[in-house]
């Protein structure tokens, strides 16, 4: 049977479903766009009379489950879909990872670029700002007009923690002048294979001088100078890599282009405790803000998920109260999903991931974990509140906060104090009948080999591109060629990379051979056998017959084996990897600042006695060539 209906009741009926649908649709939005209250000016965590802690618990009140994941999210700073995603998703913090530049790659370039991506931040309705982080490992240097520093084992030769301190406070200056605040220094590794590609990265494989120089390091960027702000932390610093690196085995990498790196540490607990935990100890007394935990394996364990070692280890008995963030992409190297992951490495104490590209589906997935009781809503809150603990001693919440002129990035003051630094970190380990310091008797000096005109080798890896530049470019650095041509006043300086000179050069008094590395990070410096190149090998043989004496200056991240080699040469100088000032070298080679430095790491004979352990054993049982601590005056 068909109803029929009066055209009066049909479009009565009809009316009432548009009504009805319209008021469906009308929810819908209302419900979509419903805005939560933005709390007031006067609200207590905006108050800076207010303490750190009293403010962090009034911000948490007001956080969503979700603006508080936000807050543990650590996002490449290209991989931010849309810049106005930094303040609908809360995110923590943004990364350069090495190299991701502005487009303008000038230090007025990377405070404009931070300084946009904050304002961003400042846009959401809790107005958390960024925290912003960088690889300022030797020196601002993702940034090209820079001071570039030695790299750390330089500074551990150098031994000095006040040197190490006036460096780290003149880093943080650049840092901070180009609105950054977070710094992924220092390195605390202990390098016990020197195959490994980040051997030069730690200040040495001995844990006490580690300790010190961490501690100095870690206390110099913190504070800073040359500033009127007040805050209690200029610069975050950041301890790395949480624990065991520089034990890992050979052939264990977990990625598959490396050899070492990113391996498995295989040392017991009792070592673990006595020689790789004292560095963090030391770091954590000296209240550094983060802690980056390593992409290396304890056992089958990726350390993220290590949540004896994160948790009972670091938090509770050395009662660290910074916050930990987990390496690139470590989260997502573990076998199980993505969920699964982000629910292990949160449960074992990371506080923010280094995702470090995809931020929804993190937020998602941990909101998930929290609502399915995965997660623990106090792991949550303790994670953020550790990380928000460094954005309010930081300022970030004050306006008061003034930040250093621009133009203290590579000032005249900060490069003079790296060249004291590269003169310091010189070893004299060979020098028959005392042929250096280059005499005053000496008129015509022969320089040779590929670091000797080289500013990118002599900087290395980790200096504005991640691998490093290999080449001449680096505004505003000084070569070592030029150092040494700089001092040499009325002597003759001839050059030639193979030390191949014109047949009517004369003979020269002395023959300066620099030998050098190609510039590596990571796995990709990971090696079987760290020899000199071929073409510093024919260097060194040409020098032979074109100088007198013949001297020997390394110029690399890690010691070479030069055994045989070096028998044949009269002096021989580790350098290490002096980074933008050149002309320490000179200073040093002409006598104008005596040899003091001393190696911060064993001096390997032969590539079968690595590793070497930390009372100086070597693998095969035989002595190295030189042990720790050596070093002529
Ligand atoms: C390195 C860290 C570095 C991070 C961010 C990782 O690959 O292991 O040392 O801080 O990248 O660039």
């Amino acid at each position: 049977m068909v109803l029929k209906l009066s055209p009066m009741v049909s479009i009565a009926v009809v009316a009432i479903c548009i009504l009805g649908i319209l008021i469906a649709v009308l929810l819908f939005f209302v419900n979509a766009t419903k805005v939560l209250p933005v709390p007031p000016k006067s609200a207590v965590y905006r108050d800076s009379t207010f303490d750190t802690e009293t403010r962090i618990t009034d911000l948490l009140s007001y956080m969503t489950l979700e603006e508080k994941i936000g807050q543990m999210a650590l996002i490449e700073k290209n991989s931010v879909a849309e810049v106005s995603d930094i303040s609908r998703y809360g995110l923590g913090a943004l990364l350069s990872g090495m190299g991701a530049k502005p487009e303008q790659n000038t230090a007025a370039g990377w405070k404009k670029m931070v300084t946009d991506f904050t304002d961003e931040s400042m846009n959401s309705r809790l107005q958390i700002p960024i925290l912003y982080g960088i690889d300022a490992i030797h020196g601002h240097s993702n940034v090209p007009e820079a001071t570039i520093f030695p790299h750390a084992i330089g500074l551990g030769a150098a031994g000095d923690e006040q040197l190490v301190e006036d460096i780290a406070r003149a880093a943080a200056a650049e840092i901070k002048a180009t609105g950054i605040t977070w710094s992924y220094s220092p390195t605390l590794d202990l390098p016990r294979d020197i195959r490994w590609g980040r051997t030069y990265e730690a200040f040495s494989d001995n844990p006490e001088l580690t300790g010190r120089l961490g501690a100095a390091y870690i206390k110099g960027i913190q504070q800073g100078r040359g500033t009127t702000s007040t805050p209690s932390l200029f610069v975050a610093a950041t301890a790395k890599h949480y624990i065991g690196l520089g034990a890992m085995q050979w052939g264990t990498a977990s990625n598959q282009n490396y050899k070492i790196d990113q391996g498995t540490t295989a040392v017991d607990e009792q070592s673990l405790r006595t020689e790789y935990l004292p560095p963090f100890a030391s770091a954590v007394s000296a209240g550094v803000a983060s802690i980056m935990v390593g992409l290396n394996s304890y056992g089958d364990t990726k350390l993220s998920a290590e949540s004896y070692l994160i948790t009972t280890v670091l938090k509770e008995e050395l009662n660290f109260k910074g916050f930990t963030v987990s390496d690139w992409y470590a989260v997502y190297e573990m076998e199980g999903s993505d969920y699964d992951n982000a629910v292990a490495a949160i449960t074992a104490g990371i506080d923010m991931v280094m995702l470090p590209f995809e931020y929804r589906p993190f937020i998602k997935n941990v909101a998930k974990a929290v609502r399915r009781g995965d997660i623990s809503e106090e792991r949550i809150d303790d994670a953020v509140r550790r990380i928000l603990r460094a954005k309010f001693n930081l300022g970030l919440f004050d306006s008061t906060v003034a930040l250093p002129e621009l133009s203290v990035v590579g000032s005249t003051e900060h490069r003079d104090l790296a060249r004291r630094a590269v003169a310091q970190s010189l070893v004299l380990l060979k020098n028959t009948n005392q042929v250096l310091p280059i005499r005053p008797t000496v008129s015509h000096i022969k320089i040779a080999g590929s670091a000797a005109d080289n500013i990118g080798r002599q900087a290395g890896a980790w200096t504005v591109e991640w691998q490093g530049i290999d080449g001449n470019w680096l505004p505003g650095a000084t070569s070592i060629l030029t150092g040494i041509k700089n001092r040499a006043g009325n002597r003759l300086v001839e050059y030639d990379v193979l030390g191949e000179f014109a047949s009517t050069s004369p003979r020269a008094q002395i023959g300066i051979v620099f030998v050098g590395e190609k510039p590596y990070a990571e796995g990709w410096g990971d090696t079987e056998f760290p020899i000199a190149s071929n073409e510093d090998l024919v260097a060194i043989k040409n020098m032979q017959l074109e100088a007198d004496v013949v001297v020997v200056v390394t110029v690399s991240g890690r010691p070479l084996l030069l055994a045989n080699e070096i028998s044949d040469v009269d002096a021989l100088v580790a350098a290490w990897l002096p980074g933008s000032e050149g002309a320490g070298v000179a200073d040093v080679l002409f006598g104008n600042v005596p040899f003091t430095g001393t190696l911060p790491l064993p001096w390997p004979h032969h590539a079968e006695q690595f590793p070497i352990s930390l009372t100086g054993e070597t693998a095969d049982g035989t002595v190295p060539l030189f042990p720790r601590e050596f070093g002529l005056r």
